[in-house]
């Protein structure tokens, strides 16, 4: 049955940016009009958009939705501490159910919210556990597992293998390998596959350059973070000769099946090299700053045409997953430096929508509201004290609104928030899941 939405502003951001009013109709998991002369066929459900704003599914390029349950429990520390101390005991004592509860609940916030795609960097083990969360969930999404052969340091449950060495340079791949086969297009294509070694530090180069050659051959999309820290950025030169990037590059890991969390810290030739091999750019404002990090110079890299996209990274290191805070704060971040004038709301709603389609490889299906494009959108009502009066519409989704003003959220065809609640699941039982599961998972740490 068709589903219209009547009567919204429609925010397009198709190439001409056009703002319309009127109707969304979706057949199928499409959009098969759009504006005043849209006409469905036959009986059809209706999501009334009068009085409200309607635009494309919001896209975080960079999360881990492993780490939900960590929130809170991580504060206040720098990258390398965070991870040793912190992170990665947490993820180590993971098993397979409160990793699904982990992964339930960060999928719960992202939809409520009105982001409707995501890549997401898992832990070592138990990845089927965030694929089959997402499965059920309804969100389109490209996931894989998190990389890392250099297991020394790291306690037992983040291991590869219980041999070190190429035992768990082998076992790294043969999982990832495992894992794309078994969910690369799952979904009806609405899940995809992305290898994702953690970081330059963690991770072999001879593990790095096979995931490259394997992410190719079949036909999957690398995620990993660089350039973050730097004192990350000075080991990654003290070790390998090269500046992070430059590495990477090196290994075979740039192009546009690439994307890079963070690039804070990046000499000029990086720059260039991110532009040239169109490696996408995802830039995480909140992460940046809690961990104090520093400032990515995004303004600087869309001059130089890299691809740029946002991501509230995890929850431990933001709080909160909520895109509406990223774009706020993506555009604030730069105003001190570069002054007010550099990347406007309008500019900034571009990286969350059509940025976030191309760091995905999927600008021919989301990202705009277009006929024939898949029918992800949010709806946002925007009749609130700390919105109105008025306002260019660009400026109130950018600056002013926030999760809590997404009403309904369709994913391909799928009506998966509706009135503020969760259609598919029940929010309350993700609650509870993820409460009992983060005692249990404390218990093992
Ligand atoms: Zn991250």
């Amino acid at each position: 049955m068709d589903l219209l939405c009547t009567g919204g502003t429609l925010v397009t951001q198709d190439a001409q940016r056009t703002i319309l009013r009127g109707d969304l109709l979706v057949r199928g998991d499409r959009i098969a009009g759009l504006g005043a002369e849209v006409r469905p066929q036959g009986p059809c459900r209706v999501l009334d958009a009068r009085e409200k704003v309607v635009i494309p599914g919001l896209i975080q390029t960079h999360l881990h939705l492993c780490q939900t349950l960590f929130r809170g429990l991580a504060d206040d520390l720098s990258l390398l501490d965070w991870l040793r101390r912190r992170i990665w005991p947490l993820e180590g004592a993971h098993d397979a159910e409160s990793l699904r509860a982990s992964a339930r609940l960060g999928i719960a916030e992202l939809l409520l919210g009105g982001t409707t795609a995501i890549q997401d960097m898992g832990t070592v083990h138990h990845t089927d556990s965030i694929f089959e969360a997402l499965e059920e969930s309804g969100m389109r999404a490209v996931a894989g597992k998190a990389m890392m052969d250099r297991q020394d340091e790291l306690p037992r449950g983040l291991r590869e293998s219980a041999a070190g060495g190429s035992a768990a340079t082998e076992a790294s791949l043969r999982e990832s390998v495992r894992l794309c086969q078994r969910w690369n297009g799952a979904a009806q294509g609405r899940l995809g596959y992305a290898f994702a070694p953690r970081f330059a530090l963690s991770c072999t180069e001879g593990l790095l350059a096979e995931t490259a050659k394997e992410a190719r051959r079949l036909g999957a999309r690398v995620h990993t973070h660089a350039a973050e820290n730097r004192d990350e950025v000075a080991l990654v030169r003290a070790e390998t000769g090269s500046d992070n990037i430059e590495y990477l590059h090196r290994v075979g890991l740039s192009g546009s099946d690439v994307g890079l969390a963070h690039c804070i810290w990046l000499s000029p030739a990086e720059e260039s090299l991110l532009a040239e091999t169109g490696t996408h750019v995802l830039h995480c404002p909140s992460s940046n700053l809690k961990l104090g990090s520093g400032i990515a110079r995004i303004p600087e890299l869309l001059a130089r045409g890299v691809s740029v996209s946002l991501g509230a990274d995890g929850a431990p290191c933001n709080n909160d997953l909520d895109m509406f805070g990223e774009m706020r704060l993506a555009a604030l971040l730069q105003k001190p430096r570069l002054g007010p004038e550099i990347l406007p709301a309008k500019e900034v709603l571009d990286l969350a929508t059509r940025g976030g389609a191309r760091a995905l490889g999927l600008e021919e299906e989301v990202g705009t509201l277009e006929v024939g494009k898949r029918a992800d959108f949010a709806v946002l009502d925007l009749d609130a004290a700390h919105v109105l009066p008025g306002g260019d519409v660009y400026s109130q989704i950018v600056y002013a609104a926030h999760s809590g003003d997404v009403t309904d959220v369709v994913v391909g065809g799928e009506w998966l928030v509706q009135s503020r609640k969760l259609v598919r699941c029940d929010a309350g039982e993700i609650r509870a899941e993820a409460r009992a599961e983060l005692q249990k998972l404390l218990a093992r740490c």
